[in-house]
């Protein structure tokens, strides 16, 4: 390792990001034998308030401050856990999102302590003895048995242990005392796993086999050529893969990695929380085997890390992650791929509120590297930029093998029931597709995006609705768990038998989610085999995979799900769609509404006719004249980005203006409001070119028990939002505002 300081003076100071919601970074001195070590990037643990937490390094000096110093207390890398490069995006992403340091610098590394190899406990020969001696004795109960018999198969860490077993640590101390075990500091590093072994990822079909090559169509070589000569050019360049569904970008991007190594520089891809499971990152490990890590936030703390160490140390060149993977510590980065990256996934709700795609694209012009965004129905964001002459349109405008894209039906839903004189959930038209399918032994995919089962109960007598308590939203039926949920907070009651209000016994369960569908479709088809996907049936990875393979493997013929059905699956024998009510999604505050509906319609519709059969899709809605309905049936991209786009233009949206949205949240309504009028009479007049909507309830007043306020600043000019956000913050921080009263989110991908 090269010093920086070679034979100089070492460094009296460093300045440190500390885990708090402040603007600054925090001075130590540095003791001694610590001078030569800690270097920028370096996590230590310093006493910070009364705590003594881990930061992380940004810079050392021996500029004396004009106050008492505290010292550093421990120094947690010997190398540095961070580069350069990421130590200088991480103060961008705390600049541009107005986020406080420390909040930054912690999401970006993981969790503290676990990058740090932890205590493991393995046998001695006589602890292996005696463990074979235990091996049919029925002593269930006792730790001590317990821990010799887990440890005979492996080693095991002591965090591990003391989270399995109760009285381990006890344990463990007598079996150490009487030379059972041994408890060593540092941990045997096993060779390179991939995250299939680790048992982070489902094993992809066909594995071993090394996967047979597969010839570029025109359009896929020529997108690659373009991405490929980029990368041989060694500079910064953005391209927008926009490539309807089915039309093999995921190949595009996989020759690109390919290339990337080639040339001796890194890749990071990134793609939304739900694709990471069997489809995209399958293919990925079959390609790249060793020479890839794979950063999941549903991993163990203990796993991210090992993955997380397995990229610091260059041992790996490839990696894979969700939206806090692009801070994943790839040197000499050459690739950073975004695939779907219209998702708002890839948007962090909670501070820091940084949204992965833009720090990607960011990253990669620190780097002079390429990034490529991918997707079917590219973000308004992206797509702007093309026109912009930010980036380079690729296109992929045909399916494999030229296969059609599914033929669309649009049903009104209004004219059906004039009809029939009946409102059910499927029109006659969806139900005789489905029994066709059935009869054809082909698969169908029938999305309802909202899950439970009824959306509100009322009470007909009174009209009162079920609320949350800790929210103002009504609550959801559930009726496999017969209870009432709240989809915000997870709050759960039971129903009530009679109303609260007036004790009426007319409850009545109103509107539609994906469990009644599944109900129904089992009552109308009782020969069919039916499974549901959606967050209730599917509660972990393993879940998910299940259903998702099950009907991959057609042991299914019908899947019923929520958004989640949506996304990225490819599977050849779904021949028919069926959305149930396009709806839902339109009538949602936010002026992204339509293009919301406009990408689930359009991604929902990709599912159909990927294989060799054609695909058919049918739209049941009340609004068939919408336009996000009428142009994601027609799926014409195009057409939909140019009319989003002169509504956004009108009423000076993004990606035509500049948004940040404040909320003032407290327990207390009144305080809430208080502090907002402050805030706002603090700000008034913003600056010139900024305009300022609010304080207004919250489209959610109250949420998880604390009422909301809401500004939106609309500007041209996004110095101008940053100064007054800024003014915000050091308003509520001279005011002694509680820490969390005040939420400052930029480029708001949610406005509820
Ligand atoms: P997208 O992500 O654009 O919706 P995929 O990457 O899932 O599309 O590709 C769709 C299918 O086509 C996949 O099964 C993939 O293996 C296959 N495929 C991709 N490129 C080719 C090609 N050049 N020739 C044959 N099959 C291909
Ligand atoms: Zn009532
Ligand atoms: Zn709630």
């Amino acid at each position: 390792m090269v010093r920086e300081s070679g034979g100089e003076e070492p460094p009296l100071y460093c300045e440190a990001a500390m885990p708090a919601p402040l603007d600054k970074t925090f001075t130590y001195s540095l003791p001694e034998p610590l001078r030569r070590r800690v270097r920028p990037g370096c996590r230590i643990v310093a006493p910070f308030g009364g705590r003594r937490p881990a930061g992380v390094v940004l810079a050392t000096h021996s500029v004396k401050p004009d106050y008492d110093t505290r010292a550093v207390l421990r120094l947690l890398d010997e190398e540095p856990a961070l580069t350069p490069e990421l130590i200088a995006l991480g103060r961008w992403a705390a600049d541009y999102y107005c986020a406080p340091i420390g909040e930054v610098f912690k999401a970006m590394l993981p969790p503290a302590g676990e990058i740090r190899a932890a205590k493991v406990v393995s046998l001695t020969p006589a602890g292996a003895g005696a463990a074979a001696r235990f091996l049919h004795a029925d002593e269930a109960d006792d730790p001590h048995v317990l821990i010799l018999r887990a440890l005979e198969r492996r080693p095991l860490t002591l965090p591990y242990l003391k989270r399995k077993y109760q009285k381990a640590e006890a344990a463990l101390r007598s079996l150490e005392k009487r030379g059972l075990v041994k408890i060593e500091a540092q941990i045997k590093e096993h060779g390179p796993r991939t995250a299939v072994e680790t048992g982070a990822l489902a094993a992809p079909r066909a594995q071993t086999a090394a996967p047979p090559r597969i010839l570029l169509n025109g359009a896929q070589q020529a997108a690659f050529e373009a991405v490929a000569e980029s990368l041989r050019a060694g500079r910064f360049r953005s391209f927008l893969l926009h490539g309807v569904t089915g039309s093999g970008k995921t190949e595009v991007y996989l020759r690109a990695i390919e290339e990337c190594l080639a040339l001796g520089r890194s890749a990071l891809l990134l793609v939304p929380e739900i694709a990471l499971t069997p489809g995209v990152a399958a293919q990925f490990f079959a390609r790249f085997g060793d020479n890839a890590a794979i950063l999941h936030s549903a991993f163990t703390d203990a796993q991210r890390a090992k993955q997380w160490r397995r990229i610091r140390s260059g041992r790996v060149r490839v990696a894979i992650g969700t939206r806090s993977g692009v801070f994943a510590p790839l040197s000499e980065l050459g690739l950073v791929i975004v695939d779907e990256e219209h998702e708002s996934g890839y948007k962090q709700e909670e501070a820091p509120r940084y949204h992965g795609r833009d720090i990607a694209v960011v990253r990669a012009r620190a780097a002079g590297a390429t990034a490529v965004l991918g997707s079917a129905t590219p973000s308004l964001e992206s797509r702007r930029n093309v026109d912009a002459g930010k980036y380079a349109l690729l296109r992929l405008p045909e399916r494999i093998h030229s296969r059609p894209l599914p033929a669309v039906t649009v049903v009104d839903m209004r004219r059906e029931f004039v009809e029939t004189r009946q409102s059910k959930l499927f029109s006659r038209t969806l139900a005789n597709a489905v029994e066709e399918r059935l009869q054809a032994g082909e698969q169908a995919m029938i999305l309802l995006n909202r899950r439970g089962f009824s959306v509100y109960a009322l009470c007909r007598s009174c009209g009162y609705r079920v609320e949350c308590e800790n929210c103002s939203v009504t609550l959801t039926f559930h009726k496999r768990e017969q209870r009432l949920l709240c989809h915000y907070c997870g709050f759960a009651a039971p129903p009530p038998k009679t109303c609260p209000i007036c004790q009426s016994e007319y409850i009545h369960f109103q509107g539609s989610g994906s469990e009644k569908v599944e109900e129904q479709l089992r009552s109308d088809f009782p020969r069919a085999r039916i499974a549901r996907l959606d967050r209730d049936a599917a509660r972990g990875r393993g879940q998910y995979e299940a259903i998702l393979n099950g009907f991959r493997e057609r042991l299914y013929d019908l899947l019923v799900g929520t958004q989640m059905i949506a996304k990225g699956h490819d599977i050849p024998n779904v021949t028919l769609v069926g959305v149930v009510n396009t709806d839902i999604g339109l009538g949602v505050p936010d002026f992204r509404a339509a293009e919301r509906t406009f990408q689930l319609l359009t991604q929902v519709a990709g599912r159909s006719g990927r294989g060799d059969k054609p695909g058919q899709v049918i739209l049941q809605t009340m609004h068939p004249e919408h336009y996000a309905v009428e142009l994601a049936a027609r799926q014409d991209y195009d057409a939909f980005y140019k009319r989003e786009s002169s509504f956004r233009k009108n009423l000076r949206y993004p990606p035509f203006a500049v948004l940040a949205a404040m909320i003032v949240r407290s327990r207390k309504p009144e305080e809430a409001l208080a502090l907002s009028g402050k805030l706002a009479r603090h700000l008034s007049p913003p600056l010139a070119g900024v305009r300022m909507m609010g304080p207004a309830a919250a489209p959610v007043v109250k949420l998880r028990t604390e009422y909301r306020y809401q500004f939106l600043l609309k500007s041209g000019s996004r110095k101008s939002i940053a100064a007054v956000l800024k003014q915000a913050r050091k308003f509520a921080l001279a005011q002694s505002w509680p820490q969390t009263a005040l939420v400052i989110d930029v480029d708001p991908m949610s406005l509820l």
